[in-house]
């Protein structure tokens, strides 16, 4: 049975190189019924911090990437590598490295000026010891050859790795020590994970060979670039998947626009379900290149999701976004009220966090300069007759009866009363929402509704006596 793993290191929050590394195992095991978990790799003990294991851990479970087994730590696992450790160094196969970190730097910038990759071959292989660097004594001379299976056959000379450390001290194993072991144990069947880490292969499988381990299959995948076709990182905007959490992307959004990068389905469809990403998904439509994380193919996914959501839905998802929002007019728990103020915006939004300042006038009597409500030229006596205009038309309704319809209709008739009809229309639709650029005044009266209306009207009104 397939078994993926997801082995994050906590030492940072959850990247989106990581989210996506995690979304193909994630995929890769649930298209074949197989099982996903997450081992958490804090043998870095100096940078490895439980806020961003936290991070990490409610970052996936936001994507929807959670563990089928119970997650492991390497710190979990600290006596057992060291009776590996113990058993290799019985053994012969790993020993004590007596040499200065002088005498390996000299020893580096000698191959390194003879044009060879630095490396060290130890003449002083001490079994006897107990404290010191721990190398493997690495006599292979034989290519290390491995299928990886998005790129095929890749082959290592072992000799350019020479006795490489696995192991700080016996209680310290390093990354590829803890790896090899762990993978083993857990019965990974394929390690799926960024290109980065392909030379890391070749020395996990020698490491396994010491131990009698088969290796699992390599899959590595192509690493998140910028636009501009560099790594992506903080120069190219947000990194962390919390960050675009709380930007207002959609986790369904995230985890569709992370499938598809260095994955397609081989046809053009762009929006997935997870099921139909899970029936989808499969490694050999991995590509081989670098994959651009491109915000604006994110917006304009999340902005599809957006549409799709339904207005209780999206109440919620808005709702936090909405907490700083003045609501003097007691609305942001009234479900159907929501629904109609979102319903505006719902089609034009790229992100919840949009909405925000989009909407403030459906709570409370907008603040703007008065200056804004004058329409061209418009001597402000006539802004306010215009504004007197529509306030006694609108005293006359009963707006809980009309339609938007309705409302557009008697408000266009009695524009044409002016000449432009745009010295009526622009001063009352800035007075309701008190911004340059909003929906039209119709659709806001039909949703604000005929006291608040009326009352932004006044606003303006009191405003242009200062002007
Ligand atoms: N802890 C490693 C990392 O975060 C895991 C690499 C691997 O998947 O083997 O890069």
């Amino acid at each position: 049975p397939v078994k993926t793993r997801l082995a994050p290191s906590p030492t940072g929050s959850l990247h989106v190189g990581t989210a996506h590394t995690a979304l193909f195992n994630f995929l890769f095991a649930r298209h074949f019924g197989g099982s996903f978990v997450i081992r958490v790799e804090d043998t870095d003990t100096e940078r490895s911090k439980k806020e961003y294991e936290d991070n990490i851990l409610e970052g996936l479970a936001w994507l929807g990437i959670t563990s089928d087994e119970r997650i492991t730590r390497q710190s979990e696992r600290a006596e057992y590598y060291e009776t590996l450790l113990k058993k290799l160094l019985a053994e012969g196969s790993i020993f004590y490295c007596t040499h200065s970190a002088e005498e390996l730097e000299a020893e580096r910038q000698k191959l390194m000026g003879e044009g060879k990759s630095p490396h060290h071959k130890c003449d002083q292989r001490e079994t006897g010891l107990d404290s010191g660097v721990l190398r493997i004594k690495n006599n292979t001379i034989e290519p290390i050859i491995f299928s990886d299976v998005v790129r095929g056959d890749i082959s290592f000379d072992p000799v350019t790795f020479g006795d490489f450390v696995i192991a700080k001290n016996i209680s310290a194993p390093l990354y590829n020590f803890a790896v090899a072991v762990d993978d083993h144990d857990m019965n990974i069947t394929h390690v799926i994970r960024g290109e980065d880490h392909i030379a890391n292969t070749p020395k996990q499988i020698m490491i396994q060979r010491l131990l009698g381990f088969t290796a699992p299959l390599y899959a590595h995948i192509p690493l998140l670039l910028g636009t501009d076709r560099s790594k992506l990182s903080k120069r190219h905007g947000a990194t962390s998947v919390s960050e675009y959490r709380d930007q207002g992307y959609l986790s369904d959004a995230l985890f569709n626009f992370l499938a598809l990068l260095g994955w397609n389905p081989g046809t053009d469809q762009e929006i997935f379900s997870r099921e139909g990403l899970i029936a989808e998904f499969s490694l050999d439509r991995v590509q081989k290149s670098g994959a651009i994380f491109d915000t604006t193919k994110l917006d304009w996914m999340n902005s599809e999701y957006i549409k799709k959501t339904s207005a209780h839905d999206l109440i919620s998802y808005v709702l936090p976004f909405l907490e700083s929002l003045e609501d003097t007019y007691g609305k942001k728990s009234d479900e159907n009220y929501m629904a109609s103020v979102i319903a505006i915006e719902q089609s034009r939004m790229k992100k919840l966090s949009d909405i925000s300042d989009k909407i403030d006038y459906f709570f409370r009597t907008p603040t703007y300069d008065v200056a804004l409500l004058t329409w061209k030229n418009q001597p402000p006596e006539e802004t306010s007759r215009a504004l007197e205009d529509a306030r006694n038309l609108i005293s006359s309704w009963d707006v809980t009866q009309m339609t938007k319809e309705d409302i557009e209709r008697l408000l266009l008739e009695k524009a044409r009363a002016y000449t432009d009809r745009g010295s009526f229309l622009w001063p009352l639709r800035v007075a309701l929402s008190g911004k340059k650029n909003s929906p039209g005044p119709f659709e806001i009266i039909a949703v604000l509704g005929k006291e608040n209306s009326l009352r932004h009207i006044d606003h303006a009104l009191t405003g242009l006596k200062s002007l």
